[in-house]
This record gives structure tokens, C-alpha cells and sequence, in this order.
């Protein structure tokens, strides 16, 4: 069975000017073709779109399946056991997908969550974004991000890495610096140099990459240093810290709405002094920072670390900060896919890739925020635009 879609206009997420009156067709969880002019199989059943804008499936490149930031304390709402967590990891799936996210990259979870919520998405229990794992956070005892897992030394990180790998880890993610919802300053570097270097060996042995949490200083330079390819957060990164990411050839992957947004760490965590003043601070330079990082031609992806169905206002900053429309829509989709090492099934939309896909009413190029108006939702083939938004 073929369905042929007929868009009004086609982002294919290339970084292309849009497709006016594009048509895709879909077989199965598969695009077939894409293009303008297209022939539609007579037989195919058609679906106009042609008030809308189509755009690959948002991908989410840093984000948490088991926090909600507005609820407060999310270090204690990773050490929480495995059936409180999953009672809010149902309903933040569902929202990450009714906004258009159909890919999520998972950035630590304790308990093995993201394995068996990865299974249950795929065996239909729930509906959810495809998941790109990391199990559970690699941090040392006195590091942000310790929740249950804690790892000290050389010994232990590797079996932490190796228990992850072979429980279905993609990739790893080990905490470098403090961070701004926890008591530990976003200066501290937790782990020291032989332990980064043995999470990277074990990475790199298993044929896959190490992400670390670093939001600027020591702990970012030492991650870069040792080769980890993705900088998550690098909201106090430095140019000196830009440049010597773009020698090493590695990702910024920047989160805007959890400091931000007034429903992020601002609803849950403001009543703590350090918290509030950590974010604040973050907030004033944000601007530069992000401003030196577009400038720079450093590569980088958005992530709404665990706003779910925020990722179109992570684009509505970027955009603030000075990207420009196309290139923010690229950062939630084909560079986002590219962080998470999935470009070769999702986030363009081309011939033989996962039929993912998005409809939005009004032109994003023109209008950012049209990214939230999704009227049309496809995952592997499938529609879910009559998901209900709650
Ligand atoms: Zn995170």
C-alpha cells in the first residue's frame, strides 16, 4: 500500500530552498520517493497536505525520558525506583511525540528505564519517539548527575561502561562538570583524566562515542582533549573552548528551554538560592556564548533536556541568539540525526529513510514558531496526528 502525500511546501532538511508542491510517497514504514512532479500511483491513497509545511521528524538530541523539570529536584527523580518513574515517563513520550519529535536521543537513565521503554515503544504498549539510549549516567560520587550509578576510578567506570554496552547503550554519557539543577557548580570537574580516557577506550572498543554533560572550563577542554565527540549543554564555553571543538571536530548540543522557560528548572527549582542564582548567571551570558558559537561554524544540535514538547521553542532561541531559520530546523533535524549517529534512517526526508514526518501550518523559514502548530504527525508510516495534546 503506497500513500502518496501532496505537500504545499517540502523542507527536506538539507538546508535547501523549500519544495513548493512537493509529493512523497510512503510504502510501508519506508519513503519511496520525493520530489516535485512526482506520479502518484493510482492505486495510492492520497493525502493532502497542500496547506502545509513538511518536515523530516523532529529529532530531540538531548533529552530524559523519566524527569519532568517543573516537578523539582531532578537528581531525586532519577533515584526514584523504576515504577514512580515510569508513571511520568508515559506521558512525557507521548507529549515528545504529539509535538513532532520522532526521534529522541536519551541522555542517562538509571534502572535500564530507556531499554525497556525503548522495547514497550516498540512493541506498541505505548506511543513514544524513536529512542537512541545511553542506560545509565557515568559520574563519580561527588559528581552532578549521581543519582544510583555512581563510578570511581578506572576499574569501576569501565564496568560501568561495559554493563551499559551490553545491556543495548548506543552510546555513553558521563558527566564533566557540575551542573545547574544540582548543588555541584557548574566549574567542577568531577571526573579526572584517566577515568574520561577509559569511558572514551571502552566507547570506542564497542564501536560507539562518548557524549559528556560540560557546560564550559576545565571539565569541557579535558572532554575535548580526550575525545569525546559530543559537548552537551556548553553554556559557559569560552571561544578558546569553541575553537579547540571544532579542531577536534566534536558537537555542541545546546538546551535553552530548561533555563529559560518558566516551566523548567524556574518552576521546580527557583526556592533553592544556588539553583536560582546558578540559572540566572547562566542566563545573562547565554546570549554571548550562543552568539559565538553560531559564529564560530563550530556544528551543533538543540535538545530540550527533558522540556518535552518544547523543541520548537529551543529553535525560537536559537533564532534569538542569532541562527537563522533554516538553520535552526536543521539543528532539531538532519544535525540532531548526525549527533545521534541515526542520519543513515531519519532527519531528512529522502528516498529509502524511515517515513517520519511533520506537517505544520504557516512557513517556518519565515515564522519559526509555526513549528508548533504540527497538523499532520507520521512515525515509521504510521499517523498520530489525532493524538490528543493534553
Ligand atoms: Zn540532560
Amino acid at each position: 500500500m503506497i500513500t502518496a502525500i501532496r505537500a504545499g511546501q517540502l523542507i527536506d532538511g538539507k538546508g535547501g530552498p523549500p519544495l513548493r508542491d512537493a509529493v512523497v510517497l510512503v510504502e510501508g514504514q519506508q519513503l519511496k520517493a520525493v520530489g516535485q512532479g512526482i506520479p502518484v500511483p493510482s492505486d495510492a491513497e492520497v493525502v493532502d497536505l497542500s496547506d502545509l509545511t513538511l518536515l523530516p521528524g523532529f529529532v530531540d538530541a538531548h533529552t530524559h525520558i523519566s524527569i519532568i523539570p517543573g516537578l523539582g529536584d531532578q537528581i531525586g527523580q532519577l533515584k526514584q525506583g523504576p515504577v514512580p518513574q515510569l508513571m511520568r515517563v508515559v506521558g512525557n513520550v507521548r507529549r515528545m511525540l504529539r509535538s513532532g519529535v520522532t526521534t529522541a536521543r536519551i541522555m542517562g537513565e538509571e534502572h535500564f528505564l530507556d531499554v525497556d521503554v525503548r522495547k514497550g515503544i516498540e512493541a506498541g504498549l505505548f506511543v513514544g519517539p524513536r529512542l537512541v539510549i545511553s542506560t545509565r549516567p557515568i559520574t563519580p560520587s561527588n559528581g552532578h548527575g549521581a543519582a544510583l550509578t555512581l563510578s570511581d576510578g578506572s576499574d569501576e567506570v569501565r564496568r560501568t561502561a561495559r554493563q551499559n554496552l551490553k545491556a543495548g547503550a548506543d552510546f555513553l554519557k558521563l558527566f564533566a562538570t557540575g551542573g545547574m539543577s544540582s548543588s555541584v557548580g557548574v566549574d567542577k570537574v568531577c571526573f579526572g583524566d584517566a577515568e574520561i580516557a577509559a569511558i572514551v577506550e571502552e566507547a570506542e572498543r564497542g564501536g560507539t562515542y562518548v557524549a559528556a554533560h560540560a557546560h564550559g572550563g576545565m571539565g569541557m577542554r579535558k572532554s575535548l582533549e580526550l575525545g569525546v565527540r559530543t559537548i552537551e549543554h556548553a553554556a559557559l564555553a569560552d571561544p578558546e573552548l569553541i575553537e579547540l571543538a571544532i579542531k577536534k571536530n566534536a558537537w555542541l548540543v545546546g538546551n535553552f528551554a530548561i533555563g529559560f522557560h518558566p516551566d523548567g528548572i524556574e518552576k521546580g527549582d527557583f526556592h533553592i538560592p544556588e539553583i536560582r542564582e546558578k540559572v540566572l548567571r547562566a542566563r545573562q551570558v547565554r546570549r554571548k556564548v550562543w552568539g559565538d558559537i553560531l559564529k564560530s561554524g563550530v556544528r551543533w544540535a538543540l535538545g530540550t533536556d527533558s522540556m518535552h514538547g518544547y523543541l520548537p521553542f529551543e529553535a525560537k532561541m536559537v533564532v534569538e541568539f542569532g541562527a537563522g531559520n533554516m538553520d535552526a530546523i536543521m539543528g532539531m533535524t538532519s544535525r540532531a540525526a548526525q549527533v545521534a549517529r541515526v542520519d543513515d534512517r531519519v532527519g531528512t526526508i529522502e528516498a529509502g529513510k524511515y517515513a517520519d514526518l511533520v506537517g505544520v501550518r504557516g512557513d517556518p523559514t519565515l515564522d519559526i514558531e509555526a513549528l508548533t502548530q504540527v497538523g499532520f504527525l507520521m512515525k515509521d508510516g504510521k499517523r498520530y496526528d489525532h493524538l490528543s495534546i493534553d
